[in-house]
């Protein structure tokens, strides 16, 4: 076994396999969708069997003694190579900090309340407060990759995307520069401050064309097909590698036992949940853990293409896309996943794997999404409005019967609280448009108080107002003299 710190010697042989024709393609070209059939790509090594040769017990090893290496290149998600991008070498490997994010048990207090045993894992504690940085380290590690070895002088990095998409792909770019040029598109007017400021801060160029993200994505995808262009939207299969990472984290933490464990993941494109099952199945492949924890996707019912294909039964599913409607879980308002058939192909192994009710999608409603998150923070959470989707989930399927109180629950908080602000304003505020169908329940609400005016305040002097503005602190509060 290697030192911990020695950047790994496997080096495996990925091509990207089309789940809709089954053909597969050379690594050596920018790829996103099948040439011959338009589907979407997943990437395979085939010498991944290879990797059996090592123990299971050995590779626990490794991996743990990775969790202390002082190699930059093995700190982040990379601490898997051997499972994730096993074609990179050191020099190409980007970390901006990203992964080893943390698994925080809620408090004493929610588990009374909720009956259930829940945790979250933070993703929004990477560089630019989402799970898609994962993806990105990955994407943008192959793409130094390729300029390196073909003498590439410049390339596109381009994105469509409103939020965290862009936010992730302008940070890597940046960091990243020299042949690399950065632009994303988006919606003209259609976009909150708070999803500009990432991508114009990274120094991004920002373009903007008048609809709907559809419209942006059309004009990306034609920039891909006739330019040299790295898409980093989902379909670009490096992302999904990179975000196996979740699983391999996830199995770690809980020191490699995922027996009792339940992961729930919202479900917007599909590209997070596709990763974190084919995580947890490669690990399971290698023994390196020996049960495969269940998986439960969330989606909202303003957004729910995935959780109504797995309601019908298994014999007489058939997709179908949705028209959404406005969701606070905005980053997964997605009526027509791109990823959708990777969750097919893993799902369908899964459940042959881990049985019946290994995988499963539960549906959640608009107002359980912003009273969970809400319920989430105030018990020192830091859930964006997907992570309170998966905490609805989480109580949803506790109603269904569908987990007990034995188990414990991991919830996805795909981003940082302060990304979706707005939301939490919009229920605190009580100003949530019709269509959402929020009602803030008082108790939950919560806003600044005024505690002296300006006026009683300039009326007395400085030891007078402190004395009166504190009293009112103690009145409000039912505070006890010591
Ligand atoms: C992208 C994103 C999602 C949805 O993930 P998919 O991979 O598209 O299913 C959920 N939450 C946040 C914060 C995101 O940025
Ligand atoms: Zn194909």
């Amino acid at each position: 076994m290697s030192h911990p710190n020695t950047f790994p010697a496997y080096r495996g042989q990925l091509e990207y396999l089309c789940l809709g024709c089954g053909a597969r393609y050379d690594i050596g070209e920018l790829h996103y969708t099948c040439p011959s059939c338009g589907a979407v790509f997943v990437l395979v090594d085939n010498t991944f069997d290879e990797l059996k040769k090592t123990s299971a017990a050995q590779w626990r090893t490794l991996f743990d003694q990775r969790a202390a290496t002082k190699n930059p290149a093995l700190r982040g998600i990379f601490r898997f190579y051997e499972l994730m991008a096993p074609v990179l070498e050191e020099e190409d490997i980007l970390f901006l900090g990203e992964g080893n994010t943390p698994i925080v048990d809620s408090p004493p207090a929610l588990r009374k309340t909720l009956g259930i045993k829940t945790a979250y894992k933070n993703d929004g504690q990477n560089p630019s407060a989402s799970f898609k940085d994962r993806g990105m380290a990955c994407a943008f590690s192959f793409l130094k990759s390729l300029i390196r070895t073909k003498g590439w002088t410049e390339v596109l990095a381009i994105c469509a995307s409103t939020g965290d998409t862009s936010a992730a792909a302008a940070l890597y770019a940046s960091y990243v520069g020299g042949a690399v040029k950065s632009a994303v598109i988006l919606p003209a007017g259609k976009v909150t401050p708070q999803q500009l400021a990432q991508p114009l801060g990274s120094g991004a160029v920002v373009l903007e064309v008048p609809g709907v993200f559809d419209d942006c994505m059309k004009v990306v995808e034609h920039l891909a097909d006739n330019y040299r262009v790295a898409l980093l939207n989902s379909k670009n299969a490096w992302r999904i590698l990179g975000q196996e990472s979740y699983a391999f984290e996830t199995a770690q933490w809980y020191d490699w036992d995922m027996r009792g464990k339940c992961v729930f993941v919202p479900i917007g494109n599909a590209g997070n949940i596709t990763a974190i099952m084919g995580g947890f199945l490669k690990l399971h492949e290698l023994g390196i853990i020996e049960t495969l924890p269940r998986v439960f996707g969330v989606q909202s019912h303003h957004a729910d293409p995935v959780y109504r294909y797995y309601a019908a039964d298994a014999g007489s599913r058939s997709f179908a896309p949705v028209a959404v409607t406005p969701s606070v879980a905005q980053a997964a308002m997605i009526g027509n996943p791109v990823s959708f058939p990777r969750v097919r192909h893993f799902a369908e192994k899964y459940e042959a794997l881990g049985g019946a009710g290994s995988f499963q999608v539960i549906q959640v409603t608009e107002q359980q999404i912003m009273d969970s998150m809400i319920q989430a923070n105030r018990h020192g959470h830091i859930a964006c409005t997907q992570g309170g989707e998966c905490l609805a989930g989480a109580k949803r399927a506790l109603e269904l019967g569908l987990v007990s109180k034995e188990e414990t629950l991991v919830l996805d908080a795909t981003a940082h609280h302060l990304k979706f602000i707005g939301f939490q304003e919009m229920y605190f505020e009580n100003t949530f448009p019709a269509e959402f169908g929020v009602t803030p329940r008082p108790e939950l609400a919560n806003r600044p108080e005024l505690i002296i005016t300006q006026d009683e305040k300039q009326a007395l002097a400085e030891q007078d107002y402190v004395v009166k503005a504190a009293g009112n602190v103690v009145s409000r509060l039912g505070l006890a003299k010591k």
